[in-house]
């Protein structure tokens, strides 16, 4: 009976033969593993129908749900990464760069464009994640900075959503130069009078969070999104102390006065509109 007795214990599969469902079929929630449509979890803005964890979404989603008629028009969406440093990790940058445009689509990671969120002029800024870990290098920040002005120039409000693991090392200190960059045309928003809201979603880290981020006139997260600026464990080996339950969280941040509020991503067009017609529509 030796073939129908478990020999070895636990499973053995290796992550890249398990038999996948196929995309866009069925969904399985990251957090408490229950199964769903991909079409019910796209209709619940993508958070899941059991626990509403939000899952990792892109600028393709975040236009299409907060747009009105998902309508709307992209800025300089052409600008590509050059390689200033000629640097080379596992592979060189370019081929990097051209590896990431093919599996994601994007040009870089983050996608700049103005449309209407019921009846307002709004100018997004959304980051994508799936290019690169949605680092910030020159386009990134330049893109930003192009957006910042365009707001600016037409008066209309502005809306960061972040999703980065922060600079682009393979910039170094081209990356670096962003912060001071995106900042410096935040400023100039802020004088000329016109909202800037700061969206943070799972995660936001590094030099984005130092810099346009936590700039908002309006700081405000998803539920349970990382929210830092370095890693948990490079802050406990450096105090040397165990860190305190739920540190990092967007709950934990905003207990400790670093967020306005938490907003539901089934709610945010709402929410965002409401706050706008507050602060800036009459
Ligand atoms: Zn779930």
């Amino acid at each position: 009976m030796s073939w129908f007795i478990r020999k070895e214990k636990n499973i053995q599969t290796p992550t890249e033969q398990k038999k996948e469902v196929p995309d866009g079929l069925w969904h399985k929630c990251g957090h408490c593993k229950q199964v769903m449509l991909a079409a019910d979890l796209k209709a619940n803005a993508y958070t899941c129908l059991h626990c509403g964890f939000h899952e990792r979404i892109g600028s393709k989603e975040y236009f299409e749900l907060l747009f009105d008629d998902g309508q709307f028009t992209e800025l300089n969406p052409h600008l590509e990464s050059a390689d200033p440093l000629n640097f080379i990790d596992s592979k060189p940058y370019p081929q990097r760069i051209k590896e990431a445009q093919a599996k994601t689509g994007l040009k870089d990671a983050v996608r700049t464009a103005y449309g209407k969120m019921n009846g307002i002029d709004l100018v997004i800024a959304c980051m994508d994640f799936s290019f690169i870990g949605g680092s910030m290098g020159s386009v990134v920040g330049e893109k930003v900075a192009r957006a910042i002005d365009f707001a600016r120039e037409k008066r209309y409000p502005l809306l960061i959503i972040s999703r980065s693991g922060g600079a682009r090392m393979m910039e170094a200190g081209f990356s670096l130069m962003q912060m001071a960059k995106t900042s410096a045309k935040l400023a100039l928003l802020d004088e000329a009078g016109v909202p800037y809201i700061s969206l943070l979603t799972d995660p936001t880290t590094g030099g984005v969070t130092a810099s346009f981020a936590m700039l908002g006139d309006f700081n405000i997260a998803e539920p349970q999104a990382l929210i830092g600026f370095a890693g948990p464990r490079v802050i406990r080996e450096t105090i040397g102390k165990d860190l305190p339950k739920g540190f990092q969280s967007a709950e934990f941040v905003l207990e400790h006065g670093f967020l306005d509020f938490i907003v539901d991503r089934k709610e945010l067009k709402d929410e965002l509109t409401a706050l706008l017609k507050m602060i800036w529509v009459n």
